[in-house]
């Protein structure tokens, strides 16, 4: 069982903005499972490596407490934790070969020749490795030296394995596969592991479960699609989706339909949607609040003409429209917001031409604009 726990963990870097002390962790709960594959992500400087380095032992606690299969392991050193962290630098020794590096661990640990051998060769193996043992790192490509760094942990069998952005330093094409052999390595070693990353197509391919952070605050913890579908908050909601959830200000207004959501903006033409099901239950006693109304680019669409039937429209005019092959992204403005649409296939439109948008109102999301919460 190699279970980690964090409890109330908390990194404060003393002194180190202008002479104040820096909070980048601040008092944390996290559980990751035994055997679960978890990511951390957030944007740059959110506090993700510093709790990831916490993990390992490569960064001193300010508070809280770190366990690992039910050891508290606050005072153990890095070696001793039965962990194994492989970083985005790769840290391979440049002056050994591929199987060297990934020996050199278990020679430490003073195990035997046919031991190492036997570890080295079976996790070459598994990374296709096998007709590099011989060459040195500067004779690897970018996704090969990666594969050697993934190597050096496999065969060290931790209970735990740490993942700092291993794939930033690769091209698009090599991270796509890399990030496809790290998930089919998590299936076949069934081990716990915890990987820290900014890239969200990562987090949402490769997670049984993501936890968000954001400025040293975990935001929300939970399985990708429920953390796409059900976004606890304006930040997660931004954050996680590309490109992102559109955002309309407005407030929750009585109708005699029922519920709407009615949008509140400078030009005095804002549009409205009716809040029907689970949504319309929430809201029900909260006529007139400030709220923020956020829909998926994909779950909006550009109407063919503008006697189709539909509740809930916007006007905008096209800013942009960018071809991507399967899809087309529409960039538009209401002239008092921005917001993007997701059209299928190839779409030739004009710049400049006014379009209706429809909204679909069963994938609205509301947010408690003073908290930013989901409603
Ligand atoms: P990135 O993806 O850019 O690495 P991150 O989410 O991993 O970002 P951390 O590296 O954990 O962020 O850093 C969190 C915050 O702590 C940042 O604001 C950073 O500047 C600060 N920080 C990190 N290391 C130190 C240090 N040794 N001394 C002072 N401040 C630090």
């Amino acid at each position: 069982m190699a279970q980690v726990v964090l409890n109330q963990l908390e990194k404060i870097y003393a002194g180190s903005r202008k002479g104040s002390d820096f909070r980048a962790v601040k008092k944390i709960d996290l559980t990751v499972e035994d055997k679960e594959f978890m990511v951390l992500v957030g944007p740059s400087g959110c506090g993700k490596s510093t709790t990831l380095r916490m993990i390992a032992g490569l960064e001193e606690i300010t508070d809280g407490t770190i366990s690992i299969d039910d050891q508290l392991v606050n005072d153990v050193a890095p070696k001793d934790r039965d962990i194994a962290m492989v970083f985005q630098s790769y840290a391979l020794y440049p002056h050994m070969t591929v199987f060297e590096n990934m020996a050199f661990g278990l020679k430490l640990r003073k195990y035997s020749k046919e031991e190492i051998e036997r570890r080295v060769n079976e996790a070459a193996q598994v990374l296709g490795l096998e007709t590099m043992l011989q060459r040195k790192p500067k004779a690897l490509s970018g996704g090969q030296r990666q594969r050697v760094a993934v190597g050096r942990a496999i065969v060290r069998q931790p209970k735990v394995f740490l993942f700092d952005e291993p794939l930033s330093n690769l091209d698009a094409k090599m991270r796509v596969s890399m990030r496809a052999e790290i998930s089919k390595l998590h299936e076949r070693l069934q081990a716990t592991m915890i990987y820290v990353t900014h890239d969200q197509v990562e987090a949402m391919t490769m997670g049984d479960r993501i936890c968000v952070m954001n400025d040293g605050e975990i935001m929300q913890i939970d399985e990708p699609l429920n953390i796409y579908n059900r976004p606890a908050n304006l930040f997660v909601a931004s954050f996680i989706g590309s490109p992102a959830m559109n955002l309309f200000k407005g407030a929750t207004v009585f109708k005699e339909g029922g519920p709407v959501f009615e949008e509140t903006n400078e030009t005095g033409n804002g549009f409205s949607i009716p809040l029907d099901g689970d949504l319309g239950e929430k809201v029900k006693n909260l006529d007139g609040k400030a709220v923020v109304l956020g829909i998926r680019p994909e779950h909006t669409r550009m109407l063919e003409s503008e006697s189709e039937p539909t509740v809930a429209v916007v006007t905008a005019k096209i800013e942009l429209s960018e071809p991507m092959g399967s899809e087309t992204l529409v960039y538009l403005d209401t002239g008092a917001n921005s917001f993007i649409v997701k059209e299928r296939g190839h779409v030739k439109l004009s710049n400049d031409l006014y379009v209706s948008v429809a909204i679909d109102p069963e994938k609205v999301h509301l947010f408690d604009r003073a908290t930013g919460e989901a409603i």
